[in-house]
């Protein structure tokens, strides 16, 4: 069953868990997707019953972030511990290079899924780059013909929220691949376009806040955090 937090169903694993789950739907017939929301998304999820309804669909709904694990402790149903998507991706990627799968990576500026491949490619041995493609194409049909010609395994699907569970959703089944991941910015990391927060801060519940003085522009996306806080201290008192 999953831990209701403010309308989004996430599922209650360990990080070893979800990855487990992840290579078992790679390997089961048909498509699958995973989302990976923190407050800002499940925020987005609260006021986009579209958003909400694609993140519900998902297969496997895992908690980015200590926010939201926060949240549910709040709620009395705590969760086991944040599944960070990028960690969650790192761990799918070294056992599918054990299996000889392949992956296709969709999203960032031009070049960055290249450079994210190449990097990806020489990290993991085994693991087959079957393609690329930046996200800020203009027509679907063209890309998802693209990620189905390349046989891909799985998707790494990095289009930002709630666009990439928009698009899982709606364009998953048709690129014949088992599994897509929505995994937001890691392909920048992947590719060392941007840095993840260092282990500290990531520690102690503050990879927002480093991303925060890293780019201060995200302060009009950030203020969702405190807002997510508010409406869970409001959801606890109504039950
Ligand atoms: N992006 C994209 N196509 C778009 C909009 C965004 O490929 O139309 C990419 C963007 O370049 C970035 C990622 O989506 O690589 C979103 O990153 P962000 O850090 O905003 O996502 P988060 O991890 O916070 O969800």
């Amino acid at each position: 069953m999953r831990i209701n937090v403010l309308g989004v169903g996430f599922d209650n694993l360990t990080m070893a868990e979800a990855v487990d789950r992840g290579m078992e739907l790679l390997q089961s017939p048909g498509t699958h997707y995973v989302v990976t929301p923190n407050p800002e998304i499940v925020e987005v999820c609260r006021e986009n019953l579209a958003a909400r309804q694609a993140v519900n669909a998902a297969d496997l709904v895992l908690p980015d972030g200590v926010g939201v694990v926060k949240g549910a402790r709040m709620l009395g149903t705590p969760l086991k511990e944040k599944v960070p998507g990028i960690e969650f991706a790192a761990g799918l990627m070294e056992r599918m290079a054990k299996e000889g799968l392949s992956l296709y990576l969709l999203g960032a500026k031009p070049g960055v899924a290249e450079t994210a491949g190449e990097k990806l490619a020489a990290k993991y041995p085994g693991l087959k780059i079957a393609g690329t493609r930046d996200g800020y194409f203009q027509e679907d049909g063209p890309v998802v013909a693209n990620i189905r010609a390349s046989g891909a395994d799985c998707v790494f699907v990095c289009l930002g929220a709630p666009k990439q569970e928009l698009w899982m959703n709606k364009h998953g089944k048709d690129t014949g691949a088992r599994l897509l991941c929505g995994l937001g910015g890691s392909l920048d990391v992947f590719a060392g376009v941007a840095e993840r927060a260092p282990k500290f801060w990531c520690d102690h519940g503050l990879e927002w806040f480093y991303r925060l003085c890293k780019n201060p522009w995200r302060a009009g996306r950030m203020m969702r955090l405190p807002l997510f806080l508010i409406h869970v201290q409001r959801e606890k008192k109504r039950t």
